[in-house]
């Protein structure tokens, strides 16, 4: 498995390059064992996902442009009723493209050189 850009777990990892919960102040806590890169974010998009943490696409009225996630970790969740699951764009957000982009870029760099 590698980074699916519109898995929104793996989208809202590398955007914010770390979860935290919005309604308290728990950070999601893990470290994966590689370079970072899109695959890190992967591993701590489905890491989170796995743990039961919730991470949904919100919009923010005043930077509609930009990407914008809910996150809320499991115990959170569980108090308003939500539940992880398999949350998918139909297409890949064009900030979270553009962020993908540049990170393979630097990712080739890394090893070209
Ligand atoms: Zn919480």
């Amino acid at each position: 498995m590698a980074f699916d850009p519109r898995d929104i777990y793996d989208a809202a990892a590398l955007y914010d390059m770390w979860l935290n919960c919005q309604s308290c102040p728990k950070t999601f806590d893990f470290e994966p064992n590689r370079p970072i890169g899109l695959d890190y974010y992967h591993d701590i998009g489905q890491q989170a996902k796995h743990d039961g943490w919730v991470v949904a696409e919100q919009v923010d009225v005043e930077r509609p442009d930009e990407e914008s996630y809910m996150v809320l970790c499991s115990h959170c969740a569980a108090q308003y009723g939500l539940t992880a699951g398999n949350a998918r764009t139909a297409a890949a957000p064009a900030a979270i493209e553009e962020v993908c982009q540049a990170m393979a870029m630097a990712e080739q760099g890394q090893f070209a050189a």
